[in-house]
């Protein structure tokens, strides 16, 4: 038999579903032409539904530029800033300050852990910051954040709040009015289940009235003033935007708000709860404290004796591809992804491929016991309904 696409479950690109990557191969209009026009600006609307953001910048770019451009365009060279990391993720946003010559106090804790929230707020009272940064999920090590009572602390001390939603936009609520947060940072390809290649920056007030202030940035095709424009009538030119990715952004948005939010939020909810039961029950460990454990994506102890790469040489012959770990943890743990256009059909596949992987391997886990505790786990709720085909 012909050999099918293998599911990608790792932290990002995650799978694209059909209505997404058929737009994505839509002829590829003119930038300025009037059917594109109208796709763009209701994307960005939908956008600013999702995040209630004041205004959107979505361009070419990675999730990495939208920590870059959300940086520049609000704290200058020279200023300080306090960034609150749970890994690999957080700590690159010490990395962008260090390279745009603002200073970084780095606010850690052991892998795994979260940060407590006394510690941020010992570190605000005690200077001032231009902004602090805090990063939803870090996709190193699983660790989801507090952003809710991060923005009070941060409205608290008067200080600009912003927050990397890659692997959590869409995902997870990230209501901007709500819990304070002044920008959030993020890009497509993690729970928005479209190909990657986009700048995300969801805007507030703050952010707003602060590159005001800036003046003069150093930068050009970063600078929101260039682009806040062309976000506000996209008929007009600076520089030309991936046309057939925010096409696919566009189906995405529609999906995402077909689905409803809360829905959404929900449904990725019970799929982290489903695939830790699962592992659970074959007695492999999450790295992630269990107060901080993300919807979105987990990251799991090997046990003794399995080697990284081939595990995950096993995984891909099953049709599965997952990721290694990063950081201190590289060889010793993996990651799935479970955020997007993914449901319990997924994560049956993938962790029916864990047991044969570790069986393969010689860790004896008897054969359905993963898949089994996890559809235990996804049928205890009662669930809105779910269109995926998943019967639920
Ligand atoms: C993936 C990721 C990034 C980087 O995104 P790129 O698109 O790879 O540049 C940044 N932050 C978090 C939390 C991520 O998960």
């Amino acid at each position: 038999m012909i050999k099918t696409d293998p599911l990608v479950m790792i932290p990002g690109p995650t799978p694209v579903a059909d209505p997404i990557r058929q737009a994505m191969a839509t002829q590829t209009y003119g930038h300025t032409y009037g059917g594109f026009v109208k796709a763009y600006k209701e994307c960005l609307a939908g956008l600013k539904t999702i995040f209630q953001a004041e205004q959107m910048i979505v361009v070419g770019g990675a999730g990495t530029l939208s920590m870059e451009m959300g940086l520049i365009n609000t704290v200058r060279a020279g200023e300080e800033i306090l960034v609150v990391t749970h890994g690999v993720f957080g700590d690159r946003y010490a990395l962008v300050a260090k390279a745009l010559g603002i200073k970084a106090d780095v606010l850690s804790c052991p892998v795994g852990e979260r940060v407590p929230l006394a510690e941020i707020e010992a570190k605000l009272a005690a200077k001032k910051y231009a902004a602090i940064t805090l990063t939803h999920v870090d996709t190193s090590s699983g660790v989801m954040a507090q952003p809710k009572e991060v923005g009070e602390l941060a409205k608290k001390y008067d200080t600009l709040f912003i927050l990397d939603g890659v692997c959590a936009s869409a995902g997870i609520p990230e209501p901007m009015k709500d819990w304070g947060i002044d920008m959030i940072v993020t890009t497509c390809q993690k729970a928005f289940g479209t190909p990657p290649g986009l700048t995300m920056v969801a805007i507030g007030a703050k952010a707003l009235a602060r590159r005001e202030a800036l003046g003069t940035v150093p930068t050009y095709y970063s600078d929101w003033k260039n682009w806040l424009p062309i976000m506000d009538n996209p008929s007009t030119y600076f520089a030309t935007p991936p046309v057939n990715l925010i096409l696919a952004l566009n189906e995405s948005v529609k999906i995402i708000l077909a689905e409803g939010l809360e829905n959404r939020y929900a449904r990725h909810d019970r799929i982290g709860r489903s695939v830790r039961a699962g592992l659970a029950a074959i007695g492999v460990k999450p790295v992630t404290a269990a107060a901080a454990l993300a919807p979105t994506l987990t990251v799991a102890y090997y046990p003794a004796g399995v080697d990284c790469a081939a595990f995950r040489a096993k995984m891909e012959d099953y049709g599965v591809v997952v990721a290694g770990a990063l950081g201190e943890i590289k060889g010793k743990a993996f990651r799935i992804g479970h955020m997007g256009n993914v449901c319990i059909t997924e994560i049956v596949k993938t962790l029916s491929s864990v047991e044969r992987a570790l069986n393969a391997l010689g860790v004896p886990v008897q054969s359905g016991a993963a898949v089994g505790a996890a559809c235990a786990e996804w049928d205890k709720a009662a669930a809105p309904s779910c269109s995926c085909g998943c019967g639920k």
